[in-house]
């Protein structure tokens, strides 16, 4: 299956690709399903929540992304304050309505079942929905697995997938592996994000795949700016506070005066990263890019990029993003993206692996260089655990995608001062991530049960 641009970066909203935008999209999907089905009158729909979308599910707002999909809404196209709107008549009715189908009964608060025993044998994510007849018996069903950054399979679609390359035969740059795609730039003599254009194009037009680009850096700044201007506490009972417009603020006062330290650049990144994170705790419109719990990075990089570096430029921007996204694709293919499957190496450090890459790319560097910065990032990530706190994409999620914008900006650094020739290929270290996460105890998988999230301060 060969993974566009826009598959790696989604827009959605917060707080969580795989247990907010995947749940959602596996309930629109479901309500499709049973369209073609005879679906009787005086039916009912319940849903079952296994693994880390029961541990974590309510801090991620699981149910209610459950609820807002059966609603049949769409993460991209989601209006956060109608969805508010929608919610309150879906609790007080108990009714769905659909277009093609007739009143289904739900209610939110007692059909979302949260089934805190083994996860299913497919996935840490899994959900099951059943549509149920009157005596309570089951009409149809259906699993899903969500498997990070909002993709959502059935249990036939994975095995499938497992199956499939990375890029189908049809693209004229099928890159699998960080080698492949190396050997294939050095043949060509192109750049990585040239050959990652020429595989889009199978599909789409050079208008559609600019405006696309154009469109998806637009949502990461107004994220940013979004994120910058918006004080207050964040939702889920933690009471944290946002940060980033404080932060901002003291910045900007700063600016021009010698009082700054030369390493106050590390706080630009880092408070451009926690104003789209904190978005993102807060349920705002973001991009998965490839998670949400990880959206910060790459757009923090990017905007220092453009503001810090002169490149305000829209083939540079381009170059980023396309870049990003070859890394982000050779991650997900050959190990995981998920924070319940590997842990948030797959999530921070993937993101900071696809930054290092976009940054080094439109600096200058070659493919080489590029595939270089990848692994400095992704290596120093590796073993690193998801015990989010509460079970919210707040602690230690929002600072930690600071911390990996730091490193994506490093890496990319220092993969300039060498010729891209090292010791750890870029395939290796994937590879190690992803044996990592699968020997990774899964009380560090999204399931809040170890690390931070069991060792709390007393209030
Ligand atoms: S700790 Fe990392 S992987 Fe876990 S929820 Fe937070 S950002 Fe995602």
């Amino acid at each position: 299956m060969f993974l566009s641009v826009f598959d790696v970066f989604k827009i959605g909203v917060g707080p969580s690709s795989s247990h907010t935008m995947g749940p959602m999209t596996a309930a629109v999907r479901f309500l499709a399903a049973i369209r073609d089905q005879k679906v009787p009158f005086g039916t009912r729909i319940r849903v079952k929540l296994y693994g880390s979308l029961a541990f974590t599910g309510r801090g991620h707002a699981t149910d209610r992304a459950v609820a807002l999909g059966l609603l049949g809404l769409l993460p991209a196209d989601l209006d956060i304050d109608e969805a508010g709107f929608l919610l309150e008549d879906l609790q007080d009715g108990k009714t769905l309505r659909s277009p093609g189908l007739p009143p289904i009964t739900f209610d939110p608060e007692t059909d979302v079942v949260f089934d805190y025993g083994d996860p299913l044998p497919g996935h840490a994510n899994g959900l099951t929905f059943d549509l149920c007849g009157r005596a309570g018996e089951t009409i149809f069903s259906e699993t899903y697995y969500s498997i990070g950054g909002g993709f959502v399979v059935t249990a036939s679609e994975k095995a499938l997938t497992t199956k499939e390359s990375l890029a189908a035969s049809d693209r004229p740059f099928p890159f699998h592996s960080a080698a492949s795609m190396l050997a294939m730039a050095s043949i060509a003599g192109i750049s990585v994000a040239q050959m990652k254009r020429a595989n889009e194009l199978v599909s789409a037009t050079a208008r559609d795949l600019d405006d696309g680009l154009d469109r998806l850096w637009r949502v990461m700044d107004d994220c940013i700016e979004r994120g910058l201007r918006t004080s207050g506490e964040l939702p889920g009972g933690l009471k944290v506070k946002r940060r980033a417009s404080a932060i901002y603020r003291q910045l900007l006062s700063e600016r021009g005066s010698n009082q700054a330290h030369p390493h106050v650049v590390a706080d630009w990144l880092s408070v451009y990263a926690m104003a789209v994170n904190e978005e993102n705790a807060g349920g705002g419109r973001v991009v998965t890019a490839p998670t949400n719990g990880a959206a910060g990075v790459v757009p923090a990089v990017l905007k220092y990029f453009i503001s810090h570096c002169g490149g305000d430029d829209r083939q540079k921007i381009h170059e980023f993003l396309l870049t990003a996204a070859a890394i982000g694709g050779l991650i997900k293919h050959n190990a995981s993206i998920s924070g319940a499957e590997a842990g948030c190496q797959g999530e921070v450090g993937s993101a900071a692996a696809m930054a290092a890459a976009g940054l080094c790319a439109v600096l200058g560097g070659t493919p080489a260089q590029v595939e270089n910065a990848a692994e400095i990032a992704l290596e120093h990530h590796l073993g690193l655990t998801c015990d989010p706190v509460a079970g919210l994409v707040q602690v230690p999620c929002i600072e930690r995608n600071g911390m990996g914008a730091m490193k994506a900006v490093s890496a990319a650094s220092l993969a300039l001062r060498g010729d891209g020739t090292h010791f750890m290929p870029l395939d290796n270290c994937i590879r190690a991530m992803r044996q990592t996460g699968e020997e990774m105890n899964s009380k560090f998988k999204e399931t809040s049960l170890g690390g931070l999230a069991v060792n709390l301060p007393e209030c």
